[in-house]
Order: C-alpha cells, then structure tokens, then sequence
C-alpha cells in the first residue's frame, strides 16, 4: 500500500510554491499569452530543447515571442542531450546540435542538460517513478531545479530592493 506524506512535508512545500505549466512548441502562438494573462506576477519562462538545428529553430523563434511579451526567458534546458546505456549506464551521442552557441547567442544560460534515460523513462511508463537523488539523471534534474531556485531567488532580492 501507498504510503501517505506527513502534512508537515506538503506545508513545507506550499511554503514557496512554484507553478510551472508545460506548453508546446512555439507553432501554438496563442497559448503563452493566454497563460500569461492568468498568471500576472509570472516569474518567467524556461525554453527547453534538444540538440537539433531544427529544434533551435523553434527555440529562437519561442525567444523572441516571449521577449516580445515582455516574458523574461529564465534560461534553457537542453533535452536528450545524450544517451544513457541501460546495460552499462555510459553515456553517448545522440545528435549534434550546438546548444552553447545557441545560449551565448540568444544571451541566455544553458540550465542544464538531459539525457534520454530509458532506465528512467520506464518506470515513469510504470506509474512508479524513480525518484532516487543519487541516480545520476535524477541528480540532473535536481542541478536544473536548484539553478532555476537561483534565478527567481535573485530575481525577487532584485524586485524587493526597487
Ligand atoms: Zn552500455
């Protein structure tokens, strides 16, 4: 049987909530302004990407949309980085994108990158995720997180101090 979280695990994670909606590609022009619009203190938008020239395409173009709204673009992600080996846990090439390029020319930070894990995807597939930290995907997620913490942290000491 599923274990129940002690009440005082979910109030310490109401104490700083984050909302984080997931939209698609930059093609749907009208959903971040809809989103925007109910959201009127919206900390700002994460990009993410693979490494494909195609997908940096979408990603200048969602930017510039974004900017153009007055949505500050927080930073990138990059998405299936690489690939992790289920057998050995190596990890290799998938595409050959150049996403730092991208980053420095768009002026934005690369908040981190992650591989296509089938490990991981798996047990999300299962409705049982894994949720180890010290699995080195995990541990990714956990490295994004923490910058992207950083950044609105910054960003609130920047609006507390006008
Ligand atoms: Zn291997």
């Amino acid at each position: 049987m599923a274990g129940i979280a002690d009440h005082r695990d979910l109030e310490q994670g109401l104490a700083d909530p984050h909302l984080l909606a997931d939209l698609p590609p930059g093609a749907a022009a009208d959903k971040p302004p809809v989103i925007a619009g109910f959201i009127p203190d919206l900390a700002g938008a994460i990009v993410v990407t693979t490494p494909s020239e195609v997908a940096s395409d979408v990603v200048q173009k969602s930017v510039t949309y974004a900017r153009d709204m007055g949505i500050k673009v927080l930073g990138i992600v990059e998405n299936m980085s690489e690939y992790r080996c289920p057998s050995c846990g190596e990890l290799n090439e998938l595409f050959e994108g150049n996403t730092e390029a991208m980053c420095e020319a768009l002026d934005l930070p690369l908040l981190g990158r992650i591989p296509f894990d089938r490990t991981l995807a798996r047990t999300f597939d299962k409705g049982e995720p894994l949720l180890d930290e010290t699995y080195p995907t995990i541990q990714r997620y956990q490295d994004i997180a923490g910058r992207i913490r950083t950044l609105l942290d910054y960003k609130r000491v920047l609006a507390e101090q006008l």
